[in-house]
C-alpha cells in the first residue's frame, strides 16, 4: 500500500514537472491571452521595458526613461506579470508551474503557492498557526533585535515564522506538508520552525501518513 501511494505521488509529481510547450497556444481564457498579448506587446513597444535582450538595468536608471503616468501604468502591470531571474523574459503572473517559459528557469515560489500548487482545493488544514519565537535569550543581534527583525518577516509575509505546516490531500492522497519560506528571513530555522517540523513528522507517523518537506532554508538562525 504504501508503495501505491509512493508512485502515485511520484507520477503525480513527474506529470507537473513536463512543461506544457502547448501552453502559449493552448490558453483557454481569452480574458488572459488578450493580458498576455497586450503585456508581450506594449513591452516590444518599449512603453513598460526595453526589450529582454538589454539586460539588466538599474532602477534608477529604469525610473528616469519613464514619465509618471508609465511608471503608474508599470505599476498597475506589477501585479500581472513576472520577470525571469536567469533570462529576463517577461511573462503573465499565473505562468505554468512557476517555470519560465523562455528559458526553462525555475521561478522563486512563496510557501503559499507551493500549497496552492500541491494541495487539492478546499482539503488544506493548517497545524500550528499560532506557534510565535518567544526569544527567551533577549537576543540582540548587530542591527536589530531579534524580536523586531521577526516582527518585520511577519509583516512583510503574513506569516508568523518561516514555515506553513498542515495536512491535506495530493491528488485525493492525503498527505503531511511542510513548506519553507524564503521569504521569512531566508527560510531560517529558529525554535518555531525546528517545533512546527518536529510535531509535523510526529503527527504523519502516528497517522501513518506519506510526509513531504519542501525546504529552502538558510540554515540555522543566528
Ligand atoms: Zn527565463
Amino acid at each position: 500500500c504504501n508503495n501505491h501511494i509512493n508512485s502515485c505521488i511520484d507520477s503525480y509529481f513527474r506529470s507537473h514537472i513536463c512543461i506544457d510547450s502547448h501552453f502559449l497556444s493552448d490558453s483557454n481564457n481569452s480574458n488572459e491571452s488578450y493580458i498576455y498579448n497586450f503585456i508581450c506587446s506594449e513591452s516590444e513597444r518599449g512603453k513598460i521595458r526595453e526589450s529582454k535582450n538589454d539586460k539588466i538595468r538599474t532602477n534608477s536608471n529604469h525610473n528616469n526613461l519613464m514619465s509618471s503616468k508609465d511608471f503608474d501604468i508599470t505599476k498597475n502591470y506589477n501585479q500581472l506579470w513576472i520577470q525571469c531571474d536567469n533570462c529576463y523574459g517577461l511573462m503573465y503572473k499565473k505562468v505554468e508551474m512557476n517555470v519560465c517559459e523562455e528559458c526553462g528557469h525555475y521561478l522563486k515560489m512563496t510557501s503559499s503557492e507551493r500549497i496552492e500548487l500541491s494541495i487539492d482545493p478546499g482539503t488544506w488544514n493548517p497545524m500550528d498557526e499560532d506557534m510565535v519565537s518567544a526569544d527567551p535569550i533577549k537576543f540582540h543581534s548587530r542591527e536589530e533585535p531579534y524580536k523586531k527583525r521577526i516582527n518585520s518577516a511577519q509583516k512583510k509575509t503574513g506569516l508568523t515564522d518561516a514555515i506553513q505546516t498542515g495536512t491535506g490531500q495530493l491528488n485525493g492522497i492525503p498527505v503531511a506538508l511542510g513548506v519553507m519560506d524564503f521569504q521569512f528571513m531566508g527560510g531560517s530555522m529558529g525554535s518555531v520552525v525546528g517545533e512546527k517540523i518536529t510535531r509535523l513528522i510526529e503527527y504523519a507517523t502516528n497517522h501513518c501518513l506519506p510526509l513531504i518537506l519542501v525546504c529552502s532554508s538558510g540554515g540555522a538562525r543566528m
